[in-house]
């Protein structure tokens, strides 16, 4: 896949407010927020999108998801609730393609969303 604006918060050629790093996932508080809290999980190894992870990348989805837990949990607002997005392609409304779950919390979510 192409180089998209995430592999260079990776490699920190450009700034990001990073919450959360590990050995496979990068934590950082999206640019454009759309709610109190709203934070990027993001695997280290790029892939463009939910549709091009294999099974054998599954234990590597699964830290994403207990990444984003883990921080609503230490951040106090587990209980409370939050909500966890994946959005794909192009009526999921993805706009960067390297794989990333959206962690939103701080106000009521409505369903269906937008
Ligand atoms: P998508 O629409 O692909 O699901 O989400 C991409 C998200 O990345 C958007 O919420 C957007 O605000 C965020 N974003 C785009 N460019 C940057 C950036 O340079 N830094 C940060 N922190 N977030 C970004």
């Amino acid at each position: 896949m192409s180089d998209t604006i995430f592999s260079k918060i990776i490699r920190r050629e450009i700034p990001a407010d990073i919450v959360f790093e590990s050995d496979d996932v990068l934590a950082f508080r999206d640019v454009n927020p759309q709610a109190p809290v709203h934070v990027l999980f993001i695997p280290k190894k790029p892939f463009a999108t939910l549709n091009d992870v294999s099974v054998s990348d599954s234990e590597l989805l699964g830290k994403l998801l207990l990444a984003a837990a883990a921080y609503a949990k230490q951040e106090g607002f587990a209980e409370q609730g939050y909500r966890t997005v994946i959005n794909c392609n192009e009526d999921g409304g993805q706009t960067v393609f390297h794989l990333h779950v959206h962690l939103l919390a701080g106000r009521h979510m409505h369903w269906p969303p937008g």
